[in-house]
């Protein structure tokens, strides 16, 4: 791969330079370049508002949602011209957290499986942020094995009345949409009997409780469906043909967070290179010297990993199963190098204040958030399932449950 840009792609990307240098919210770049990973703290500045804001904008000139075709509020942009944006928007991209559930998996599921009016009516308003989207499948018992969910829908005239309960629901709280995967027939095998809808968040019904996480926020909640009703209009797909739907959703999932992953080697490059140890300046102790030769020669396999599904994409292909790597790969890498900043700054290391912690937190904030990359969108284990049997051919886990209808499968309960 050249990573140079041909004539077409530097004409590109001085478009987009051009665009941001006139248009971003340049105020927050000072809170955005020291901004703890994963988290948005702009002072005295609504970072949802914020959020929205810049959203917008972008929308209005044609930068939000690139990979979407434009009758529906995107860009059309090749698979090179969204790596350029992302390389140009730097900083800025922190902004965007709130909208990648419903850019990412939301939206593509309902450009697949809507009708013409109903794409017309959500996607561009999904697309410049005035909605806001979240994916509800998980729940207390079915998260890896998501096909063994309980969420009941039960037909009634037009409407599906709709009981049960989803956990993990990232921004639940802020949305105004949601997909929800729920179970409309446990007379069949458990992939067989799924149907696949979207809601309106405001729904009578509906509770929304959040999650307080270690870090001290509420990324995710539990969400409880009382006699929630759904008009059969909003189904998405055939009924029983959930499963299908899913996997819609669950590719592009794995394409939004797998492509390119933060790593935390430039941290704890940035960290070593200024803290003093009783043995002289951290940079030059030896072990350390060690380590980070090796971490940095990991991020790069993963850059170049990152760059090979960019290069597919470009001919058009699908990503398949290798795009599990990346997450694979950089999770853990994060959750050790973090530790090992930690270790480094001895009892300073405890402070998570960005104000008064090196690097303004950002490595404890890198520790706090890296188990959950190691679980959202597949955990490691499930990870190194897919790589086994669909990459290297290896004999498939065991399905115990294999052909059974689902109201047969043995339960605790
Ligand atoms: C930050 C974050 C955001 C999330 N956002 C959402 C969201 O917006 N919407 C949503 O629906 N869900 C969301 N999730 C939920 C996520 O999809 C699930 O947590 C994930 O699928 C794992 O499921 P689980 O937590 O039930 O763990 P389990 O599936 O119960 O797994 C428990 C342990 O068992 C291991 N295990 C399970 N099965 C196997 C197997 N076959 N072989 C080997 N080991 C196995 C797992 O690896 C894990 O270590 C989010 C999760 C996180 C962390």
């Amino acid at each position: 791969m050249n990573f140079d840009d041909n004539p077409q792609e530097a004409s590109f990307r001085a478009t987009v330079r051009t665009w941001l240098d006139a248009n971003a919210p340049t105020k927050l770049l000072p809170y955005l370049e020291k901004a703890s990973f994963a988290t948005l703290d702009l002072g005295d500045y609504d970072a949802y508002a914020e959020a929205k804001a810049w959203r917008k904008k972008k929308f209005d000139a044609g930068w939000a949602c690139l990979a979407w075709p434009k009758e529906y509020g995107g860009h059309g942009a090749s698979p090179i011209e969204r790596v350029i944006w992302g390389q140009e928007e730097g900083a800025y991209a922190a902004l965007g957290g709130l909208f990648t559930i419903g850019e990412g998996m939301c939206g593509p599921t309902v450009m697949a499986y809507a009708d013409e009016a109903q794409k017309t009516r959500y996607l561009p308003k999904l697309a410049s942020g005035e909605e806001i989207w979240c994916q509800l499948f998980s729940e207390p018992g079915s998260g890896s094995d998501l096909a063994g969910l309980r969420t009941k829908a039960e037909a009634d005239g037009d409407d599906w009345v709709i009981n049960g309960q989803k956990i993990w629901t990232s921004g639940a709280q802020h949305s105004d949409f949601g997909i929800l995967i729920t179970r409309t027939d446990a007379s069949v095998a458990k992939h067989q009997g799924l149907t696949m809808f979207f809601l309106d968040m405001k729904s009578p019904g509906i509770d929304i409780r959040p999650i307080k996480q270690a870090n001290g926020q509420s990324g995710f909640n539990e969400v409880y469906f009382n006699d929630v009703r759904i008009p059969d209009d909003q189904r998405l797909g055939a009924v029983g043909d959930g499963w299908k739907v899913a996997l819609t959703t669950l590719m592009n999932e794995r394409m939004s967070i797998g492509g390119s992953m933060p790593t935390g080697v430039p941290e704890m490059l940035a960290l070593a290179s200024t803290l003093q140890l009783e043995s002289g300046p951290a940079i030059e102790d030896r072990a350390l010297r060690e380590k980070l030769a090796d971490w940095h020669c990991r991020a790069n396999g993963l850059k170049y990993t990152s760059a090979r599904l960019t290069s597919a994409l470009s001919r058009g292909e699908t990503p398949g199963p290798e795009a599990s790597i990346g997450k694979l790969v950089a999770g853990p890498m994060m959750q050790e190098i973090a530790m090992a900043a930690l270790d480094l700054q001895d009892l300073s290391g405890m402070m998570v204040d960005p104000q008064e912690a090196a690097l303004s937190g950002r490595l404890q904030a890198i520790l706090l958030r890296s188990p959950a990359t190691r679980v959202e969108g597949g955990t490691d284990e499930i990870l190194r399932n897919i790589i086994a049997e669909r990459v290297l051919g290896l004999p498939g886990d065991i399905r115990a449950d294999k052909g059974l209808a689902f109201k047969d499968i043995p339960t605790g309960r």
